[in-house]
């Protein structure tokens, strides 16, 4: 593994769309040579990924691709993307860039589970869906557990139950691991006590001013541990309702979709989109730590630089929310949920290293967390090198 991994990819049904842009003309971007041509080898090279898996499938009209980064720790796991590319690299460049991402999440998370993922092209909105999951199935079927799939965007817990009939490698069914966000929020709890711990060198977050951005799934049950903790909650949402529940049930005080970003307080929890902290929100910040669920919370790699600068402490996106990767996690090993919220829990001392590790190397965060990871895969690469 080379250059860090720009920013996280999503374990989670609720993920941003594709950064890669739709209707983008070929180029070095999408994947294209310089004779106009795909460098496949060159691309799979460059973030040393292991495999790329190709089916189609004519009377469905499947067109799949399956990405394996990297099955070091374990089985490569990452869900299944149904989009409408616009053209076939693009396709290949966001399932490759996403699989790298599932790659570093599964490492600072502990799990014993490696990087994958998996798209489908074409308009996720078909209802033509049995033939063509089961086809995605019997794809990945075809790499015998070196891939697992689980939902993402454009795919839905029904859409793994066609697969589950064609193979085992499948998470996220009807009826097994759940709602992963009460497990999410847990962790995302955790982290911003270990955010406050480095902060402020104690980690109780009462009397704290807590800037909520989304009240849905993980936003909710997050207001409701810092409630509990006995935090100041200032909560927004596009969705009226979802700010009520949040006011009535954890006294929050509800501001505009604008205005949170301008709010004073001491952490700012993005829990709705992706790119939040940009060129037009990261100087109007007025908070000490930004901590929250949402993937891919930095625009750019460059807006972390800034955060840096400005002194504001940022746990890195795809660690803080990696409860929603555990919650499957636990789904494929059987784990009892209590198990699965004290992996969650142990989030809090992976972002205490985190910041180590960038104050000893004067990195920014996100790029340590980057390091932590390729620590983590390169030691157990060694521990696993020897046939026993
Ligand atoms: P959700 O859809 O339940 O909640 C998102 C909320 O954000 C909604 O209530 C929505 O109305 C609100 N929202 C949308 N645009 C907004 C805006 N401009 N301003 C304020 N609010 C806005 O999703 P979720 O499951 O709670 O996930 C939240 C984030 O965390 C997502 O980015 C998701 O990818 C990430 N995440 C979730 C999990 C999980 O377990 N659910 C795991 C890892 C990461």
């Amino acid at each position: 593994m080379k250059a860090p991994v720009k920013s996280s990819a999503s374990s989670s049904p609720a993920a941003s769309t594709p950064a890669v842009e739709v209707g983008r003309p070929s180029g070095p971007e999408t994947g294209a040579g310089r004779e106009g041509g795909l460098d496949l080898f060159a691309r799979l090279a460059e973030h040393d990924h292991e495999q790329v898996s190709l089916y189609q499938e004519q009377s469905s009209g499947y067109r799949g691709i399956i990405a394996i980064h990297s099955t070091v720790l374990g089985p490569a796991l990452g869900g299944t993307r149904f989009w409408n590319y616009a053209s076939d690299a693009a396709a290949l460049v966001d399932c490759l860039r996403l699989a790298r991402g599932m790659t570093y999440k599964a490492a600072v998370a502990g799990l014993n589970l490696g990087g994958g993922k998996s798209v489908i092209i074409g308009d996720n909105r078909t209802t033509r869906r049995e033939a063509l999951f089961r086809a995605h199935g019997r794809h990945v079927e075809s790499l015998h557990g070196r891939y697992i799939t689980a939902e993402d965007v454009g795919t839905t817990t029904g859409d793994m139950e066609f697969i589950k009939a064609e193979t085992d490698h499948v998470t996220g069914l009807i009826g097994k691991s759940g709602d992963p966000s009460p497990v999410t929020a847990y962790g995302v709890y955790r982290g911003m006590k270990a955010c406050a711990q480095y902060r402020y060198g104690s980690d109780s977050l009462t009397g704290k001013v807590v800037l909520l951005q989304g009240c849905g799934a993980v936003g909710y049950h997050l207001a409701r541990l810092l409630h509990a903790e006995g935090a100041k909650i200032i909560c927004t949402d596009i969705d009226p309702q979802r700010v009520k529940r949040v006011v009535e049930e954890c006294g929050a005080t509800p501001v505009g979709e604008d205005a949170i970003y301008a709010e004073r307080g001491d952490i700012f929890a993005p829990c709705a989109l992706g790119a939040v902290i940009n060129d037009a929100t990261v100087d109007r910040l007025a908070i000490d730590i930004v901590a929250g669920a949402a993937n891919n919370q930095l625009a750019e790699d460059r807006h972390g630089d800034q955060l840096e600068r400005r002194g504001i402490t940022y746990a890195p996106d795809y660690v803080i929310n990696g409860g929603g990767l555990i919650n499957v996690n636990a789904e494929l090993h059987g784990w009892a949920p209590e198990r699965a919220r004290s992996k969650a829990g142990e989030i809090y001392d992976t972002l205490l290293r985190v910041f180590e590790i960038a104050r000893e190397e004067r990195i920014p965060s996100y790029q340590a967390a980057d390091r932590l990871a390729e620590q983590r895969i390169a030691a157990l690469a060694q521990v696993r090198r020897n046939f026993v």
